[in-house]
């Protein structure tokens, strides 16, 4: 089956090609002469993953799937959800001259935001939506954890160096790709979805 994968993320793609093997073709935007940004508009990331689905398949009559993910906080009533990627620029702050920089200010911001609260409790959520001729799936991954006061490691990207894992003392920036592969939220989400493929190939 051929299935495109609505990501201009390189290394999601290559991530997730290594899982589905020889039975699928698998497909960048790219290669289908995609090389825009698809909207994200909606506020949920479940609705994200699947507007972003929707548009591809609607635009090129291709089967695909996308991914959406958000860290969800407990004591910020789950924020920063969606807004994850750019949680220090909501407020109409766009001065950031580069991701490591607006990285680096979603952090200070979420630690800041958290300052005398009781609980660090948080969760990293994936959602995939797979649309196959014109149907629509939804796969989950979570991985719950709880935010440190500082950042520790300097692997992985995102709010990586801020969360620990449930069970463990490590942040997820101080695990190698493979470990942290074994236990994250789009992995899990990746898995199902692969297991799900191979049973409709
Ligand atoms: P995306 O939907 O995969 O692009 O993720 C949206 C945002 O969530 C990213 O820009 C990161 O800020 C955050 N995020 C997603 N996955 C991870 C992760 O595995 N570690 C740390 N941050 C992540």
């Amino acid at each position: 089956m051929e299935l495109v994968f609505a990501t201009n993320n390189p290394d999601k793609l290559s991530e997730i090609k290594d899982l589905l093997g020889q039975e699928f073709v698998l497909k960048s935007l790219k290669e289908i002469g995609f090389d825009g940004d698809i909207p994200e508009t909606d506020p949920t990331i479940e609705g994200n993953a699947s507007c972003k689905a929707f548009f591809i398949y609607n635009s090129y009559m291709v089967n695909c799937f996308a991914d959406d993910t958000g860290l969800e906080v407990e004591a910020l009533d789950n924020e920063p959800g969606v807004y994850s990627a750019r949680y220090a620029a909501v407020d109409g702050n766009t001065g950031f001259k580069s991701r490591e920089e607006l990285t680096r200010a979603n952090i200070r911001k979420l630690l800041k935001l958290l300052e005398g609260k009781e609980s660090r409790k948080a969760r990293f959520r994936t959602v995939i939506a797979l649309v196959i001729d014109g149907k629509e799936k939804i796969f989950e991954g979570v991985a719950r954890g709880e935010i440190i006061y500082e950042e520790r490691g300097g692997k992985g990207f995102g709010y990586d160096p801020v969360f620990v894992p449930e069970g463990g003392t490590r942040t997820f920036a101080e695990m190698s790709l493979a470990e942290k592969n074994r236990i994250s939220h789009r992995a899990i989400a990746f898995r199902k979805l692969v297991s799900y493929l191979k049973t409709v190939k």
